[in-house]
């Protein structure tokens, strides 16, 4: 159900929106690479809310630079408090892509918690880049500048466009979960992502599978050249606390083994 306006108001002066992290993995050899920050809203009566009920709604009314801040801001926190930095991966609406001025509204927040820029990954949209691709670009390399890393976001869904790819500094490709979901059953999904991790990689980007729920999807996906995944065979999005605690960055995948015992739940 949408959010109502004056509700989502309330939901950010009271910091009900919070950080969700969601594991990202090394497809070889399963070790922890970072998380995706989602967003949820902790409503004090309708309990946890998703993203699609609440996100649009900010968007149209020009709260989501506010709330994108309050999450980056939240998670930048509380993954220091627990004594981790890992690679977050965090998602702009395209709506922001417009203002220049969110490379430095992301280096506030970073800098005032101690987050560690270049362990930042920004995941923007390819609707983020329609009829806006000059504003686009020069925000993209500012965050570059930085020393963040770009990803497009669920590619190969509406508006692909491969001059996006030529345009932008990306360094990293989300695979869209619609082909992924159908990768072990249908031949031409199969297809269609054995072509674009070719073009990844053929550009040299990094290429990351949006949910990998079933060993087969894993298996073949592996076979084909990717190199990340993420999705519910390896963790469902998670509050900070029940992040594994493991200190360094390399015992995070032993941890992690707890995580694949939790699959399908
Ligand atoms: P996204 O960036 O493509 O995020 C991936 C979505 O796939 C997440 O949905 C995640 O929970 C879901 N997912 C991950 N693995 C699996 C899986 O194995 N199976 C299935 N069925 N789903 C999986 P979520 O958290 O509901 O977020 C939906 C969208 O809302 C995100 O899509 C992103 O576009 C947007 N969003 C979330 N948080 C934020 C935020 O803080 N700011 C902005 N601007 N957008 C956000
Ligand atoms: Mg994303
Ligand atoms: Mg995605
Ligand atoms: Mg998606």
């Amino acid at each position: 159900m949408l959010a109502k306006l004056s509700d989502l108001i309330r939901a950010l002066e009271d910091d009900e929106i919070v950080p969700y992290f969601q594991p990202i993995v090394d497809l070889r050899s399963g070790a922890l690479r970072g998380y995706e920050v989602l967003a949820r809203w902790m409503h004090p009566h309708d309990g946890l809310i998703l993203p699609m009920n609440f996100i649009g709604v900010a968007e149209d009314n020009g709260l989501i630079g506010e709330l994108t801040n309050q999450v980056l801001r939240k998670a930048f926190k509380e993954t220091r408090e627990l004594g981790l930095t890992p690679r977050l991966a965090v998602n702009i609406s395209p709506r922001q892509m417009r203002y220049t001025s969110l490379p430095l509204q992301i280096r506030n927040s970073a800098e005032e918690q101690g987050f560690p820029l270049d362990k930042l990954t920004i995941e923007i949209t390819e609707s983020a880049l329609i009829g806006n691709i000059e504003q686009a670009t020069q925000i993209a390399n500012a965050l570059k500048d930085l020393g963040c890393r770009l990803s497009l976001d669920d590619f190969g869904t509406g508006y692909s466009s491969l001059a996006h790819l030529q345009a932008l500094p990306f360094d990293q490709l989300k695979i869209d979960r619609s082909f992924v979901a159908s990768i072990a059953t249908r031949r031409e999904s199969r297809k269609i992502v054995a072509a674009i991790l070719g073009l990844g990689h053929s550009l040299d980007l990094v290429n990351l599978a949006e949910g990998v729920e079933e060993d087969a999807q894993a298996e073949i996906l592996l076979r084909l050249g990717c190199e990340l995944a993420q999705g519910w065979r390896y963790g469902k999005p998670m509050p900070s606390q029940a992040m594994p605690h493991a200190e360094a960055a390399e015992p995070h995948s032993v941890a992690l083994g707890s995580l694949h015992g939790h699959s399908g739940s």
